[in-house]
């Protein structure tokens, strides 16, 4: 007997969208928060591995991980560690000056991707930026200031106003567009060729365009993407603030698809939830030059300890083998789960998914799903995303196919009362 839904009266689509109203009154109230994304009422005040407690102390199962950023769950020894030593011996020595974390962090990216430089900013955004400023920098040097960068439709390279025109993921009407950039659909490589011209000096793409719904590019179109950069002298980006830093199995997305980009945007994943972001460079184009980049708290030494420890899990011995065994795990759970309930194609790779529903109700079993303490992301109204902790062990995945089978079940149920609601 489920004594949870004992406790629980049978819900109306109306229901789901509505959270449990026990919210503590000495919560602090979100009045004076200017709105940005729509959030639910909980406060959540602490975390472990693949679990969040709310101020009821009420326990959710993070198949989220803050939009895969936390690559080693909440608060991991590793990182707390890391952090806390480092913030007693040194938070911030200042931009004009080195540390020892930002100075190991750059040389153990370069040497486990096989990058010639590195440099590390604060987020995602930040990175795609300075990768669209290194191309154009390349493009000055070598290909007699071709300015120009192509993009897909579908990717999101971030927020601020360069890496927006280089997108379309989100609403990005108060955004000015600026020139300077093509956009081509994704997977097409004779957009791509009918695209490049003498302006052109760079492709610039993610391996899995994530929140356009986990689509994957093919890699018959990633390894065509590359040859036609090779044969015309242009650069390879590959933003990999999602699919970077384990979240494919491998480190870098790229190695999957056996392709090498010029340069390769980290984020999200590389500092565990602490904000830091990195940029990769091969070959010439590591060009910048002193004076070029510049940024408070890039390189800072706190956030670089985070990159530190994470990077130094991620590499572990053993690590990517158990992210990669996780994975087959997740996507049979979820492949049996889809084909029960009649949901569609399932998409992606390592620890990063996509489930397409059979109708725009994504939303719904968002909202369901956090009724029965789970976390989870509606990137399109009918995908569910799956981004659990890198370390996610089989028996939280095994309790999360549970739970979100409870979800779509209550989903199912409130649009048969809505149904029958209508016809009477
Ligand atoms: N690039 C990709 C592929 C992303 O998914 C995101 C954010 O979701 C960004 C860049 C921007 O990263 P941030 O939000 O850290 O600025």
């Amino acid at each position: 007997m489920n004594l949870f839904n004992l406790r629980r009266p049978q819900p109306s689509l109306d229901d789901l969208t509505v959270e449990p109203a026990s919210v503590q009154c000495d919560n602090p109230s979100s009045e004076c928060l200017m709105p940005s994304v729509e959030r639910p009422r909980q406060i959540f005040v602490r975390g472990q591995g693949s679990w969040l407690w709310d101020s009821d102390d009420r326990a959710y199962l993070d198949f989220t991980q803050g939009g895969a950023a936390n690559s080693l769950g909440h608060s991991p020894s590793a990182l707390v560690n890391a952090i806390s030593a480092q913030s007693q011996a040194l938070i911030n020595p200042g931009f004009g000056l080195h540390n020892r974390a930002q100075l190991t962090l750059a040389e153990r990216l370069c040497q486990s991707t096989g990058s010639d430089q590195a440099y590390l900013l604060n987020s995602g955004t930040e990175a795609c930026e300075a990768a669209i400023k290194l191309a154009r920098k390349w493009g000055q040097l070598h290909r007699g200031g071709a300015s120009r960068i192509i993009t897909a439709s579908g990717s999101c390279h971030g927020h601020g106003f360069a890496a927006m025109s280089a997108s379309d993921c989100q609403n990005n009407r108060f955004e000015p567009q600026l020139p300077g950039f093509s956009r081509i659909p994704f997977n097409d490589l004779p957009a791509l060729h009918a695209a490049v011209d003498a302006r052109t000096v760079a492709i610039m793409l993610e391996p899995i365009q994530s929140e356009a719904g986990v689509i994957p590019a093919t890699e018959h179109y990633l390894k065509g993407v590359e040859r036609l950069c090779r044969e015309l002298g242009i650069l390879l980006i590959l933003d990999e603030v999602q699919t970077g830093v384990g979240r494919c199995g491998t480190l870098l997305a790229e190695q999957t698809y056996g392709v090498r980009a010029d340069i390769t945007v980290l984020g999200k994943g590389l500092g565990g939830g602490v904000p830091v972001a990195a940029l990769l460079a091969r070959g010439t184009a590591c060009c910048f030059a002193p004076g070029e980049l510049h940024g408070t708290h890039h390189g800072n030494a706190l956030m670089s300890a985070a990159g530190l420890a994470v990077l130094g899990s991620v590499l572990d011995h053993g690590f990517l083998e158990h992210v990669r065994e996780s994975a087959q795990h997740l996507r049979e759970g979820l492949a049996r789960l889809a084909n029960r309930y009649g949901h569609g194609e399932l998409r992606g790779q390592g620890l990063l998914w996509g489930l397409t529903l059979s109708d725009d109700s994504a939303d719904a079993v968002v909202k369901a799903a956090l009724y029965e303490g789970l976390l989870l992301n509606a990137p399109q109204a009918n995908c569910l995303r799956f981004t659990p902790a890198l370390t996610v062990s089989k028996a939280n995945i095994d309790e999360m196919l549970l739970r979100l089978t409870r979800a779509f079940s209550r989903v199912r149920t409130a649009q048969l009362q809505c149904r029958k609601g209508i016809a009477v």
